[in-house]
């Protein structure tokens, strides 16, 4: 069913508490911890607790849950005191994601790359 945990998901595993990770930030229905390989300073993941394949599929699906990633991830901003970071959501291989569980990243702490690719 749209949204259950899949047992081969990494990052439901995260949800459910089975793999660990560094938490910052949590609601009822999203989960906020840094990234392991971090990219920035502050490179932070956040993700619907609910499995979707990707960001577009949540926001069909989940639209309010989409934009509570939204505000988690500024929530989690003022929490690092950033004012200028970026959100990305990668969507396909092709473009660099690599775990098929919504997430959007959030990266600052420094001079980030001003170009999109
Ligand atoms: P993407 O490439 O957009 O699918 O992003 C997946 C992100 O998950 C990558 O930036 C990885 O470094 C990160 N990642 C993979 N495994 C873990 C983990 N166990 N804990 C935290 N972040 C992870
Ligand atoms: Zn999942």
């Amino acid at each position: 069913m749209a949204g259950e945990p899949q047992s081969d998901c990494l990052f439901c595993k995260i949800v459910a508490g089975e793999i660990p990770a560094t938490v910052v930030r949590k609601s009822a229905r999203t989960l906020a911890f840094r990234d392991i390989n971090p990219q920035a300073p502050t490179h932070v993941l956040v993700i619907p607790h609910a499995h979707y394949p990707n960001a577009a599929a949540l926001a069909a699906a989940e639209p309010a849950i989409a934009g509570e990633l939204l505000a988690e991830a500024g929530e989690v901003a003022r929490e690092e005191g950033l004012t200028d970071y970026r959100l990305i959501f990668n969507t396909g291989a092709g473009a660099g994601q690599t775990v098929f569980h919504a997430h959007v990243h959030l990266l600052g702490g420094t001079k980030l790359h001003e170009g999109l690719v």
